[in-house]
């Protein structure tokens, strides 16, 4: 998989991607017993600035029609998008490119679609607004999705862009440590405990629950359900 971010914030963006599991994702995996060989996924940031054709570099303009903030403008994102995967006309053809544009309107994110993009596409560009958001030309032209990861707003789609990276990532096989610990029915694990079986805390205790130790683990399941 391939994901292609366009973003005025690359490097805030990166230091996350390439930390942990995606930073080890993006390396050659020669490890003995890997499932998966090599890059399971790689991320390539483009920066509007870098094809903004105006000699301060501006990504932004007044909106038309008034209204508060700033509008970023379509060429440089367009430009930035063509960069990144103009040239893959065969996987666009396949319907392999994935054009999603983060929007506090769009599309509420869900592990769902996680799972569905994981599976469906090679390459997925991620647009992130700044100031009011997008000129809504953009949309149009690249035939994108606009996508929501929540119902709040953000200063920016880059927080959104790096979630739906790190969601759709561990979607993937081998990038996670073990396959098995992906959760096929369930969005989380539940609770879960480990060290120190009786913890101390303001001259409390506060034990693991007991069913947890007996190594039972029909028990266990059973009390996990619950
Ligand atoms: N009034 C604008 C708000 C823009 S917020 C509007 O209605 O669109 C600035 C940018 O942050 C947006 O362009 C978008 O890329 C990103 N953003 C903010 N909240 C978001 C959310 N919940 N999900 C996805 N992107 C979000």
């Amino acid at each position: 998989m391939q994901f292609h971010v366009i973003t005025i914030f690359p490097e805030v963006c990166k230091a996350y991607t390439d930390a942990s599991v995606l930073g080890r994702a993006q390396k050659t995996d020669k490890g003995k017993g890997a499932k998966v060989r090599g890059k399971k996924i790689e991320v390539s940031f483009y920066n509007p600035r870098d094809y903004s054709a105006d000699k301060h570099k501006k990504v932004d303009d007044r909106p038309y029609g008034g209204g508060p903030g700033m509008v970023m403008t379509p060429e440089p994102i367009l430009k930035a998008w063509e960069k990144a995967v103009g040239k893959k006309t065969a996987a666009i053809k396949k319907g392999k490119v994935k054009t999603l544009i983060m929007s506090p309107r769009g599309t509420v994110f869900t592990n769902t679609l996680a799972k569905e993009w994981a599976d469906t596409y090679d390459h997925i560009v991620l647009i992130s607004g700044r100031y009011e958001g997008i000129d809504a030309r953009v949309k149009e032209i690249l035939n994108a999705e606009e996508v929501s990861v929540g119902d709040y707003v953000l200063t920016g789609g880059e927080l959104p862009a790096l979630t739906i990276i790190d969601s759709v990532s561990r979607q993937i096989p081998g990038v996670l440590g073990t396959f098995e610990s992906l959760e096929d029915e369930r969005a989380t694990s539940g609770v879960t405990y480990t060290r120190p079986e009786v913890l101390k805390y303001k001259k409390k205790n506060y034990p693991v629950p007991e069913v947890l130790l007996n190594g039972n683990h029909a028990e266990i399941e059973k009390w996990r359900g619950k």
